[in-house]
């Protein structure tokens, strides 16, 4: 990113390592939604020259004196987020916050990010997981932020067994969502979105309804779904501030809304009063950052690995080597109708 709404080359010295840091070669990149809002919305503000990207699968290059567990050669899972392990707020259960609200977030947002030749990794044995055997990187590059958001919305939803479950927006992050929540028990899965690709592939994680937000309101189509019942819980995973109206509107009492959608625009999120049981209605609304962390990243590979989630069907678009990042970021930039997500592996 040289500046909002530009993108270029550069060249940068290579990052040092420190005694508990590594330095990582990516093997397997993706761009992401919020490396578009960064350069093309100025979400963070204004960056200048700085190296963008946060999901990437690598190749150890160098480990600090300290680092117990990885190795050069070592393959490695490098989570979006990387957190300070040691801060008090992973003491008190929310790493993603260290030194600060949505601070475990580093990589392009407070130091480069991993579309380079070599990125650097804080707090290594914490934040790097070793991928598998039997899982290809591309699949693997998944786990850095699509898998373990989609279905931080599923946990923050609480899906439990034969819930029904709203997920609002099925780009990658909610086909995420839609996996999590039948992977954690949910009986009906209603998916709401329009591109034709994601909606297919929204079934093959175990959508049992299709609600296109194009023909209508969503919060209608719900309800006549579930003949006026409501839903136990909604996942955002698109949409805009307005969405948290239809979503406690379709709430049952009891219910739990998990947003994982970003929030760019706009001073206040509107709540309906009366449908929020003016206060009472025991409507729960969470929203947050996905967590990061090596233990957290090697459960999630093993789903992969033991073949209980396939995320290549959602790779729509692949490239080979390193000087296609560009490409491929302006094409999740333009969104073309059938993508849903571009990797570009390096050798
Ligand atoms: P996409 O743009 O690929 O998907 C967005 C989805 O929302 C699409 O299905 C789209 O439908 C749907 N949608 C758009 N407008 C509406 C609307 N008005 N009502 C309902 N649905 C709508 O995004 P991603 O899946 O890549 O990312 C989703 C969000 O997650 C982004 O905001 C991203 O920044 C955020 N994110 C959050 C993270 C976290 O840690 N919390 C980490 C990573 C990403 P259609 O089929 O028509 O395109
Ligand atoms: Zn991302």
């Amino acid at each position: 990113m040289k500046r909002i709404g530009e993108t270029g080359w550069i060249e940068k010295e290579k990052p040092k390592c420190g005694p508990l840091d590594a330095l990582v070669r990516p093997i397997a990149i993706s761009p992401c939604s919020s490396d578009v809002h960064t350069v093309w919305k100025g979400a963070l503000g204004n960056r200048h020259d700085m190296i963008l990207g946060h999901e990437a699968v690598g190749e150890v290059i160098e480990v600090g004196e300290y680092v117990r567990d990885f190795r050069p050669g070592d393959r490695v899972v490098v989570p979006a987020i990387t957190p300070d392990w040691n801060s008090l707020e992973a003491q008190g259960g929310y790493s993603m916050h260290s030194g600060g609200m949505l601070s475990g977030w580093k990589f392009s947002n407070f130091k480069d990010g991993v579309f380079a030749e070599c990125f650097h990794v804080n707090d290594a044995d914490g934040n790097m997981a070793h991928l598998p055997e039997g899982v290809s990187p591309e699949a693997a590059v998944m786990l850095c932020d699509m898998i373990p958001t989609g279905f931080h919305g599923a946990e923050l939803a609480e899906v439990e067994y034969g819930d029904t479950v709203c997920v609002i927006g099925i780009g990658p992050v909610g086909l995420m969502s839609v996996a999590g929540s039948a992977l954690r028990g949910a009986s009906r899965i209603m998916a709401v979105g329009s591109r034709p690709d994601c909606i297919k592939i929204a079934g093959e994680y175990g959508a049992t309804d299709i609600i296109n937000y194009r023909n209508g309101s969503i919060l209608e189509q719900a309800m006549k779904l579930t003949e006026n019942k409501g839903v136990d819980r909604v996942i955002i995973a698109g949409g805009d501030n307005d969405t948290f109206i239809d979503a406690v509107k379709m709430l049952k009492p009891g219910g739990k809304i998990g947003n994982v959608n970003y929030l760019g625009e706009g001073e206040y999120i509107r709540i309906p009063r009366t449908d929020w049981g003016n206060g009472m209605g025991h409507k729960t609304i969470a929203g947050g950052l996905m967590p990061g962390g090596r233990r957290r990243v090697e459960k999630l590979a093993s789903l992969i690995k033991y073949g209980k989630l396939d995320p290549e069907k959602m790779l729509t678009h692949r490239f080979e080597g390193f000087g296609h990042i560009e490409e491929a970021l302006l094409l999740m930039k333009d969104k073309p109708k059938d993508l849903i997500k571009p990797v570009v592996t390096i050798k």
